[in-house]
């Protein structure tokens, strides 16, 4: 490895990166030290992000959060944040060990798009925005930005061009219950078998969830959803009765969770069965909450 750069801003960052094409970002490590260690990468230089304090926190904005990609998870896991993303603190709270949850952020959550992404099921069901910045803008800085949905960029529709750095994650603040639920193979902290991120909506009389880990990207059972939106008394108790939940756990699990043949694999049974549990669950806990 050459050289690491350490930028005090956004603008500095990108200067940096697009001044050296061959320079990689990084900010807490833990995916790209992994990579490193495992000699699946080398990158010829590194660009750290740890020293930019603009994208360690969030600020308001028109009925949204504007997080900084440089939140850590355990930064996303206090109270405070809780209060304002339920689903995406308790998604940090259980990205990995404590460790990982100091140095791990936001935006290298994202910009890995594992599919076992803690945050990714949480921001694909709010439907969240992500505003990159990179080489090109007119103003003296040099840096232009500009904004694509979270799910364009997990799903391959749009890259991240040369130069360019998730700097914000805009996320609407619903005012309403929101759930993340992980199943991991194994007891404590591990990686998702399934996850699901479960918001309500009452403004728009909605009910969003995405299912994580069980393909390259998040998915919405966006029929599921609509369904289950239909049956709600938005205006009232909000309750639903046992056998709708039990139903929308099993609509979400055939959506997300496809056959793939007769016979059916046991695997995908199970997987099935997990992503059910989940998706009720979630609901549930939502319409009760
Ligand atoms: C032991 C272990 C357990 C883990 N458990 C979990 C878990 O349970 N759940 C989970 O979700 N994750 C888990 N992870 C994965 C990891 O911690 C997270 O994905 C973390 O959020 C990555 O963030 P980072 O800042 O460390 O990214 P880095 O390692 O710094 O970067 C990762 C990638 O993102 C790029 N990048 C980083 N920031 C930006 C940016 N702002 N703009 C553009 N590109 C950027 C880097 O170039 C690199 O390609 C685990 C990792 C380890 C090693």
């Amino acid at each position: 490895m050459q050289s690491v750069t350490l930028p005090a801003s956004l603008d500095e960052a990108v200067a940096a990166l697009t001044a050296m094409p061959a320079a990689v970002p990084v900010a807490g490590g833990t995916d790209l030290m992994a990579a490193v260690n495992a000699g699946l990468l080398r990158p010829a230089a590194l660009v750290g992000l740890g020293r930019i304090n603009e994208i360690r926190g969030w600020q308001y904005q028109d009925g949204h959060a504007l997080l900084g990609a440089g939140l850590t998870h355990a930064r996303m896991g206090r109270p405070d944040f809780a209060a304002l993303i339920p689903a995406l603190a308790a998604a940090a709270r259980a990205a990995g060990p404590p460790q990982i949850r100091n140095a791990g952020t936001l935006g290298g959550n994202i910009a890995s798009a594992a599919p076992t992404g803690d945050a990714l099921p949480v921001l694909a069901a709010l439907e969240a925005v992500l505003v990159i910045v990179g080489p090109g803008g007119l103003g003296d800085s040099g840096v232009a930005r500009r904004e694509i949905p979270v799910s364009h960029l997990l799903a391959g529709r749009e890259m991240l061009r040369p130069g360019e750095l998730i700097g914000f994650v805009r996320v609407p603040l619903l005012h309403a219950p929101q759930v993340f639920l992980k199943a991991t193979g194994r007891t404590g902290p591990g990686r998702a078998v399934a996850s699901v991120g479960l918001v309500l909506d009452p403004a728009r009389r909605g009910v969003r969830c995405a299912i994580g880990a069980v393909a390259p990207m998040p998915l919405r059972p966006l029929e599921a959803e609509q369904w289950v939106a239909s049956l709600i008394d938005w205006d009232g108790e909000r309750g639903l009765a046992p056998e709708a939940l039990e139903a929308f756990g099993e609509y979400v699990a055939a959506a997300c969770v496809p056959d793939q043949g007769e016979p059916v694999a046991a695997g995908v049974l199970h997987l099935r069965r997990t992503v059910a549990v989940l998706a009720r669950r979630a609901l549930g806990r939502a319409l009760s909450s």
